[in-house]
């Protein structure tokens, strides 16, 4: 399903150009536009969710985290350490309607978060 007024719908179907570092069948990897630290990525589902808690096959979350992990280890964070976050809901910092996972590096990133 998509969502035709959804930013990052858009940006999936590359109706928006991005910097896309990463893409397969079921998820887009793109630099966020406010980087809140050197390396912030944005792991997004094909798929329109509108947060965590729309998602009913619970397979979509391994696809994000496990390409966040492959993107972090292409970008050599490995050694460095990084963090993955989904921000979900309003307490949760959820800006954009459409699931995506957060994954920031560069940084020593404090704990815990704001
Ligand atoms: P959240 O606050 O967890 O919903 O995160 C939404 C993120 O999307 C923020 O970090 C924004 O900077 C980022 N963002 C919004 N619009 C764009 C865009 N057009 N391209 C890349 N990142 C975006």
């Amino acid at each position: 399903m998509k969502d035709e007024n959804c930013i990052f719908c858009k940006i999936a179907d590359g109706k928006i150009p991005t910097e896309k570092i990463f893409e397969n069948d079921k998820v887009v990897a793109f630099r966020d536009i406010d980087p809140q630290a050197p390396t912030h990525v944005l792991v997004i589902p094909r798929e329109h969710f509108a947060s965590s808690s729309q998602v009913e096959d619970d397979s979509i979350f391994g696809d994000l985290v496990g390409s966040a992990v492959k993107i972090a280890k292409d970008l050599g964070l490995d050694e460095s350490g990084y963090r993955m976050v989904i921000n979900t809901g309003k307490q949760g910092g959820q800006s954009v309607p459409h699931l995506h996972l957060h994954l920031l590096a560069g940084r020593n990133l404090g704990w815990p978060p704001g």
